[in-house]
């Protein structure tokens, strides 16, 4: 009967996941349960160490393994852009696009009532701090194309504007009411390159 719950707990914890639904489940428990001791542990292992050794940047709330995110602390990115997204998965969708090579903001969500996320949610304050302080001359929305996204930019606007930053907002083009991160990459980089 415990080899039972040993299984039902792991099926029950992979169910937990995104986008795994019961058949998904099953299937990989049963892979797990065939594969060799070795393969198992390594997936343990991979887990264990990206809960232990990653966290938020401090400075623009991406993923980071060292102090600071590999984006922060480089010499290569142009300290005068700051591109505002909701998600660490956000950066990675727009690195990948190779059309941008300045810093980047998450703010860890956007606007929505519904869901009780307001500014103070948000890694906003941090913003307004970074730019007080900064050679940044532009500000890029790249917020998904949805209502929470857009009340998000428009927020964020109001709030830079006494600033003298220029913000700028990707172009249109990106499927409205999609998130940021499923936009294909050439999509996504001509929304970059003609922002206005
Ligand atoms: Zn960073």
């Amino acid at each position: 009967m415990n080899d039972r719950k040993a299984l039902v707990r792991l099926l029950d914890e992979l169910g937990r996941l995104p986008g795994i639904g019961p058949k998904s489940a099953q299937r990989i428990a049963y892979y797990l349960l065939e594969c060799d001791t070795d393969q198992a542990q390594r997936l343990v292992d991979a887990i264990v160490q990206v809960k232990e050794q990653v966290h938020f940047c401090p400075i623009c709330f991406n993923y980071a393994t060292a102090d600071e995110c590999d984006i922060c602390s480089s010499s290569h990115r142009d300290r005068t852009q700051i591109c505002v997204v909701s998600e660490p998965r956000d950066v990675s969708a727009i690195e990948k696009t190779g059309a941008y090579n300045g810093l980047y903001h998450v703010l860890g969500g956007v606007i929505s009532p519904m869901d009780r996320i307001g500014p103070d949610q948000l890694h906003i304050r941090e913003l307004l701090t970074r730019l007080s302080d900064s050679d940044v001359r532009e500000v890029i929305m790249a917020l998904s194309p949805n209502v929470e996204g857009e009340a998000t930019a428009v927020y964020l606007m109001r709030m830079l504007e006494p600033l003298g930053v220029k913000t700028t907002r990707l172009a249109s083009g990106l499927p409205v009411g999609g998130d940021l991160e499923y936009a294909d990459e050439v999509t996504l980089r001509r929304a970059i390159e003609a922002r206005h």
